[in-house]
């Protein structure tokens, strides 16, 4: 192994061995605990990204890394030919803390949005005359597979990798006589996040989610939700269709959080759409041992220790003293978002300027748009973090705002 003493040297390494595919910020981080993680010059920061909303408890909480330990000397990895225990230990969890019945692990996001396609297309085949058309949004995200590309309705995904997938069919958020105007006999379902994270946090209106779900029950098609970034407690609830009144989707997807930082994924169906049969579908790695331990471990601490509600109470304070900054700075137009999934909406491209700031005065912050920036930290983070976060984005913002 080569030694690296400083982040630049790595940064030179990495430039020559690695697709440069993301660019990447210039820390090369060593450690994280709770919202700080550490480079490897021995800097901190205050980490409101959680690892792309992954971390949800923040970094190494002690439950999890037990389960890791713990597991890595029993057993990880058996293909799901074979049963073993900590995936059907989450199982449970997610099964009795929604309104779903059954539950299929893979290893990502994109995966378990494959797999809920998949489903939907097969009920289609089943129930529906042979239906295989699935509408999303515009400004969603589903991943990066050749399928999710077609779903994702944000262009810059998709040109240079055309043809799409076909099956898939693009319309507004947040408008539901968009999705009438597409559903056709070839319909079998509607995806949508519950919010749009990466499209900008775009929180829909209280009954949107609702009366698409009606629409789809009228047409005898499956109402299915991408809760990879909004699952596992960010909106405030276990999962984020719970904060929308009367919401039950048949089909949900989980990712990023599930997991706890190790990879997993997962998607949940109600017993009436529940389809897939022994051959329909698998994964080699999908629900190992391991991912499962972690994943299963995090969940009983959300149950537990009721973190969707300290999401909410941490997002309501972190809220506040951004409304604080929009008095005193005029290039802040709009703070939105639910629990710990916050977008601040600025009057100009300043995004990348301002994430540029904070990473020199110690925060690592998201610029989901030009114009946009997102928060989700751990949903535990403290009131001092917040404001010690809010306070190096008021000077960042007074610098790079001009
Ligand atoms: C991140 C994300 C995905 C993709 O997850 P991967 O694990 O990167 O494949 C899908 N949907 C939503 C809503 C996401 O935020």
């Amino acid at each position: 192994m080569v030694h690296m003493s400083t982040s630049s040297e790595y940064v030179a390494e990495e430039a020559k061995y690695y697709m440069q595919v993301v660019r990447r910020m210039p820390p090369v981080l060593v450690r994280g605990e709770g919202t700080r993680v550490f480079d490897n010059d021995g800097r901190s920061y205050l980490d409101f990204t959680a690892g792309w909303a992954v971390l949800n408890l923040g970094h190494s909480h002690p439950a999890v890394t037990r389960a890791i330990r713990e597991q890595a000397g029993l057993i990880l990895q058996m293909s799901n030919l074979f049963y073993t225990t900590p995936q059907l230990d989450l199982a449970r969890t997610i099964v009795e803390n929604s309104s779903l019945d059954r539950v299929f692990f893979c290893n990502s996001g994109a995966e378990a949005n494959e797999g809920a396609c998949k489903l939907a297309r097969k009920y289609g085949r089943i129930h529906l005359g042979g239906a295989h058309e699935i509408i999303t949004a515009f400004n969603s995200f589903h991943g990066r597979t050749m399928a999710m590309m077609a779903a994702t309705g944000q262009a810059h995904y998709q040109e240079a990798w055309r043809p799409l997938m076909p099956g898939f069919v693009n319309v507004d958020y947040n408008n539901l006589d968009a999705i009438r105007d597409v559903t056709t006999s070839n319909t079998c379902a509607v995806l949508l996040e519950p919010v749009q994270g990466e499209g900008g946090v775009n929180v829909p209106d209280p009954g949107y989610l609702k009366s698409v779900q009606d629409w789809c029950q009228m047409q005898g098609i499956l109402f299915m939700v991408d809760e990879v970034q909004t699952g596992m407690g960010r909106l405030g609830t276990m999962f984020g269709y719970q904060r929308f009144e009367g919401v039950e989707p048949d089909v949900m997807t989980l990712g990023k959080a599930v997991g706890a930082g190790a990879p997993l994924g997962a998607f949940v169906c109600k017993d009436s759409c529940s389809v897939l049969e022994p051959g329909d579908h698998g994964s080699t790695f999908g629900g190992n041992a391991l991912s499962t331990a972690a994943g299963a471990a995090a969940a009983r601490v959300m149950v537990d220790e009721d973190i969707p509600a300290m999401a909410e109470s941490g997002g309501g304070y972190l809220k506040g003293k951004l409304e604080a900054l929009r008095e005193r700075h005029s290039s802040i137009e709009e703070v939105r978002g639910m629990g710990l999934l916050i977008g601040l909406q600025l009057s100009g491209d300043y995004s990348a300027g301002i994430v540029g700031d904070c990473l020199d005065n110690g925060l690592l912050l998201n610029a989901v748009r030009p114009n946009t920036l997102r928060f989700m930290p751990p949903l535990n983070v403290s009131r001092e973090e917040v404001d010690e976060a809010v306070s190096i984005l008021d000077g960042a913002l007074g610098r790079q705002c001009g």
